[in-house]
């Protein structure tokens, strides 16, 4: 039987990660759609599949660690090989600190943070035993940048920066890439008090983040562009 690249998606049901699941079928990639809006990720399954590639859908939340092992040991059974995990799924609460609460930290750590971990962990032992892979952690600016408005999720980027560049340094013995990709500001309904604007190529948009994990997943494997900060070219 042909062996097909296979490529889990988090977040898939829309912006970002939907760019990322279309784009990675344009590669040919089997694909595993994570989301929890089911006729969203239905509506991204019907795109991949008229691009005449094979995925499955998996409804959940990530902060549930049963629904990610599950899942994964599902796909383990189903397809034996993972090559690519793609963590992109992430929320941003955008409150001054005083306005903020532990709650909203914590809910935000346990998506960017808590749910990125656990995923690696149920798919790394796979990736060992084939002595290969590709983990792209879809991080930010934020990770690297401070603003007003960021003491939680700018602190939960800086935290899967950390995390990411000492998996980075471990993994690489198995030929598994460990990757962070950082955009700034998306075209995308991830935080609702940014006025959406149209396409001026101010902003970044969320094919070009797709684009971007295509490139870094098309390096040589022996190749590993390990930390990727995209911008506007020009957002004046
Ligand atoms: P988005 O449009 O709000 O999409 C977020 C995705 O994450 C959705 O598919 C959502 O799934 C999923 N998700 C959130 N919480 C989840 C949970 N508890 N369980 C399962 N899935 C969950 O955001 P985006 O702009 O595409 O952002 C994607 C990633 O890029 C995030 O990590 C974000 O931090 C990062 N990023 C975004 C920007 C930006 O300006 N947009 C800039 C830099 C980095 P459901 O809708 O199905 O629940």
């Amino acid at each position: 039987m042909e062996k097909h690249t296979l490529s889990i998606v988090t977040g898939a049901s829309r912006g970002i990660g939907k760019a990322i699941a279309i784009r990675l079928a344009k590669e040919g990639h089997t694909l595993m759609l994570f989301g929890r809006d089911h006729a969203a990720l239905e509506d991204v399954r019907k795109i991949v599949s008229s691009l005449g590639i094979e995925s499955q859908m998996f409804i959940g939340d990530l902060t549930d660690k049963n629904f990610i092992d599950n899942s994964v040991n599902n796909i383990i059974d189903d397809y034996g090989k993972i090559d690519n995990l793609i963590n992109n799924a992430g929320i941003g609460i955008l409150n001054k600190f005083v306005e903020s609460s532990i709650d909203e930290f914590k809910k935000q750590m346990d998506v960017n943070l808590f749910a990125v971990y656990n995923f690696t962990k149920a798919v790394v032992n796979n990736m060992i035993e084939h002595r290969g892979g590709t983990i792209i952690n879809i991080s930010s600016l934020a990770g690297k940048n401070s603003f007003v408005g960021g003491t939680m999720y700018s602190a939960t980027k800086h935290a899967l920066m950390g995390f990411t560049r000492s998996l980075m340094l471990e993994l690489r013995e198995y030929n598994i890439r460990v990757i962070a990709i950082c955009p700034g500001s998306v075209n995308t309904d991830f935080n609702p008090k940014r006025e959406k604007v149209p396409n001026s190529g101010k902003i970044l948009l969320a094919e070009d983040v797709a684009e971007t994990v295509a490139m870094a997943i098309k390096l040589p494997i022996s190749a590993m562009a390990s930390e990727i900060d995209l911008r506007p070219t020009n957002p004046k």
